[in-house]
């Protein structure tokens, strides 16, 4: 069977994570397959229709190194499958259904629909179209009914759900599912002002587009039945099923905006990689060996298989991201990291070079989680210290730390290479032939230098700033304290 899966998501809003993910695995799915992975956008619902949705989905996609394969051309113009250019084709298909017998005609208005509602839960029982009560078809009578459709009177087209039908699928995540069709409603296939439901659309271009694979969140599975009800009805083989687990919170709960952000575009504006970001969601619900968590999109390809993705919800850590980030960072040639950054340096006005950029990335990326914080993190690379943490004064400067740490300054002073390794020599012999210990020379020595209480090792540190800063650095610290 060739693979054709697709990504079909509603323009509503933002893209969600749990969105992306389904992308990525639709997209890991055909790659692995050799298949073809489309994108599907389902605009039928206008009144949910939002402004520039798609652009953004598109634009998530793009940063995600996620490529669609089908671009067909409407108007002169490429882009993703619209379902709102694809009207007609929704309604010939429901006119098929009401030819075959398996749809049928409905008037009933939505106080005569909220009535029926009503008596049911005053009743108990589960609200469900009741077609042997309710103005359609079957009540009406074949007369009435084209008498009304002559006359052009409101009307939507629904699907005849046999009465009490096993319905069945397999869905590669979950297993065997079996749905008595008594739990499934007389779906609405087209609306009263002729456009198609979800549903319909769905169904017709999932059998038009030849896809073998619907993989998709599990808020679609209770849908699922009605698919296969409609598959039935127009005598087409369903696709294969696959329904990803849902995204959860750290309580396993649910995920949504209030516990963390949602939107793949916050994640794109804070700064994080893409790499690290695909990484990240790939996992959440699957794992290729089990063994380890960083993965290339080529590693995610080659070991996705859909049989191992999660029956349970994916706790979505963003601990996790951000240590995944940091892991990508440290991964990167600093040259990169530095010509990624070095925009938002001058933004600071820092006047560097990217060379020393890059060193300064090297110095400090195993602390920070983003490029970005290395210019913060490390803002005494560029510019001079002139505030010291007043907590870590407390803490770092004593009685007896000028007396002790002078003699050390001054072997600094006099050193010709101004190099980490002379400055571990320096600090060692200072420290063994005076008995101060070497914390309670270096942290006095990072307190005066880079005004914080962490960063990275000092004598990289100092090397990299050179001999001439590190002592302005330090006088300046010591006129500071004297002042006090
Ligand atoms: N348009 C639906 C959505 O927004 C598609 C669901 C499906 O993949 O069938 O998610």
């Amino acid at each position: 069977m060739d693979v054709r899966v697709r990504f079909a998501p509603s323009p509503t809003g933002y893209l969600h994570v749990g969105g992306l993910r389904t992308a990525l695995y639709n997209y890991l799915f055909a790659r692995k397959h050799k298949g073809a992975f489309l994108l599907r956008i389902e605009d039928t619902d206008r009144t949910r229709f939002v402004e520039g949705a798609m652009e953004n989905i598109l634009k998530a996609l793009d940063w995600a190194g996620i490529e669609v394969d089908e671009s067909p051309t409407v108007g002169g113009e490429y882009g993703p499958y619209k379902q709102s250019e694809r009207f007609d084709l929704y309604a010939e298909h429901a006119q098929t259904l009401i030819d075959n017998g398996t749809a049928y005609y409905a008037f009933d208005t939505s106080e005569e629909l909220d009535a029926m509602r009503e008596r049911q839960q005053a009743a108990g029982i589960a609200p469900k179209y009741d077609r042997t009560i309710m103005r359609n078809q079957f009540t009406l009578g074949e007369e009435e009914t084209q008498r009304l459709l002559s006359e052009g009177a409101p009307k939507v087209i629904r699907l005849k759900v046999p009465v009490a039908q096993d319905v069945r699928f397999t869905d590669l995540v979950r297993g065997d599912i079996i749905v008595n069709s008594r739990e499934v409603d007389d779906q609405i296939l087209l609306k009263s002002d002729g456009f198609p439901t979800y549903h319909l659309a769905n169904i017709v271009d999932d059998h038009l587009m030849n896809i073998s694979h619907v993989i998709r969140g599990e808020e679609w599975l209770p849908s699922t039945p009605k698919h296969v009800l409609l598959y039935q009805a127009f005598g087409w083989e369903p696709p294969v099923f696959a329904h990803l687990p849902l995204l959860l919170n750290a309580e396993r709960k649910k995920l949504s905006k209030r516990h963390a952000s949602v939107a793949v575009g916050d994640y794109i504006e804070k700064g994080y990689f893409p790499e690290a970001f695909v990484n990240f969601v790939s996992l959440l619900g699957w794992n290729p060996s089990g063994d380890r968590e960083l993965y290339s999109m080529q590693e995610l390809i080659d070991g996705f298989n859909l049989e191992r993705v999660n029956k349970s919800g994916a706790v979505f850590e963003t601990q996790k991201l951000d240590w995944m980030n940091g892991e990508y960072l440290r991964s990167k040639d600093p040259k990169d990291v530095a010509s990624g950054i070095a925009d938002k340096a001058a933004e600071m006005g820092y006047d560097v070079d990217i060379d020393y950029l890059a060193d300064v990335v090297v110095l400090l990326r195993e602390r920070v989680t983003f490029p970005a914080d290395i210019l913060t993190l490390g803002d005494y690379m560029f510019t001079p210290t002139t505030q010291w943490d007043p907590e870590y004064i407390k803490k770092a400067w004593k009685e007896d730390t000028r007396s002790n740490l002078m003699p050390l300054i001054e072997r600094f002073r006099a050193l010709e290479e101004f190099t980490a390794d002379n400055l571990q020599a320096e600090v060692k012999a200072y420290s063994k032939e005076s008995g101060v210990k070497m914390g309670m020379l270096m942290n006095p020595i990072r307190l005066a230098v880079t005004g914080k209480s962490v960063g990275a090792s000092m004598m990289d540190t100092m090397a990299l700033l050179g001999k001439e800063r590190t002592m302005q650095y330090v006088d300046a610290f010591l006129a500071y304290i004297d002042a006090q």
